[in-house]
């Protein structure tokens, strides 16, 4: 039986990297010309482009995903991995020239640093025409993009839908100055403190973070969000702020917590949320994600999340 008052659940199109990483754990890095035997070596799906739509679709979204892969095993088990969490995958390209996007990643025992070679493969062959495809047939409510694909792509995203009227979402990562092109286009900015910091060439703590917020959407988005770890988050809109605290958890490795964050973000959105509101359950699986190790399997579900948000 269908409630009533329950929304329409629309589409999101999340647009970014899908990637595997390759993880060898030894004593010591290997210098130039030196080969080391490393003791574990690990393989795990990541990307955040992917973790984005994972996260969208565990936060109850219908979700697809523009992206590719190579024609080449990474390729084949990440497209499993997507659809196994429910997201249309019909718009992720398989290249036939481009691997599949990989990160080469050594972490050494001893200090726990890690060396990352990352090739972007077959991500950067994603193109405009693929973008206006996936929008016209997904014709999603909100689109969450990262900096991750060809610029040419996020030009076509945005384009669309000003005419559309989806509402866009940037998370402006890897490399947050990229966005700066964006900034008078886009609906929300979703940034760290780092990439604020860069966006504004100042230094950006938990104190003065509801400034730089506005200082943001001053840039040009309606809406600015800066996310501020074990604090939460702080979100500019309408020349208002609000800072929402994070709730206190056990940390154990906080990879995709910004990219759980914004997914159920961007999935309240869709669901017809304002930004104060989707940016509480953000920051809630934000949180949760920090409480389990990995990428993927940390992403929490949004049965989760309400769990929280319905607790004191
Ligand atoms: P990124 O991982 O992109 O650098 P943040 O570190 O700001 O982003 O984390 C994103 C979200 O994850 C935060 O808004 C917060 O909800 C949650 N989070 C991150 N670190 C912690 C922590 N130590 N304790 C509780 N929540 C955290």
């Amino acid at each position: 039986m269908t409630n009533a008052a329950e929304p329409e659940l629309r589409a999101v199109l999340v647009a970014g990297s899908i990637n595997t990483d390759l993880v060898a754990r030894v004593a010591k890095a290997p210098e130039a010309g030196e080969t080391v035997t490393g003791s574990t070596f690990a393989i795990f799906g990541g990307g955040k482009g992917a973790n984005q739509a994972i996260a969208t679709s565990r936060s109850g979204a219908p979700t697809a995903m523009l992206g590719a892969l190579g024609n080449d095993d990474f390729g084949r088990a990440r497209r499993a991995d997507l659809e196994a969490d429910g997201i249309d995958t019909r718009s992720v390209a398989r290249s036939q020239t481009a691997a599949s996007g990989v990160a080469l990643i050594v972490v050494e025992e001893t200090s726990g640093q890690n060396r990352i070679a990352y090739v972007p493969g077959a991500t950067w062959t994603i193109s405009p025409e693929q973008a206006r495809e996936a929008l016209a047939r997904v014709d999603p409510a909100v689109i969450l993009m990262t900096l991750e694909p060809p610029f040419d792509v996020l030009e076509t995203l945005l384009e669309v839908s000003a005419a559309t009227g989806a509402a866009t979402v940037l998370n402006a990562s890897p490399e947050a100055v990229g966005a700066r092109q964006f900034l008078d286009r886009i609906d929300v900015l979703v940034v760290n403190e780092t990439e604020a910091e860069d966006l504004l060439g100042s230094t950006v703590t938990t104190t003065n973070s509801a400034e730089a917020a506005l200082a943001l959407a001053a840039l040009g988005p309606r809406t600015a969000v800066i996310t501020l770890g074990a604090a939460g988050a702080v979100v500019a809109a309408g020349g208002q702020t609000r800072t929402l605290p994070a709730p206190e958890v056990r940390v154990v490795d906080t990879t995709a917590a910004g990219d759980s964050f914004s997914g159920a973000f961007a999935a309240d959105l869709a669901r017809g949320a304002d930004p104060f509101t989707a940016a509480r359950s953000g920051v809630i699986a934000g949180s949760l994600a920090t409480t389990i190790p990995g990428a993927y399997p940390s992403i929490p579900f949004r049965t989760a999340v309400e769990g929280l948000l319905n607790s004191p």
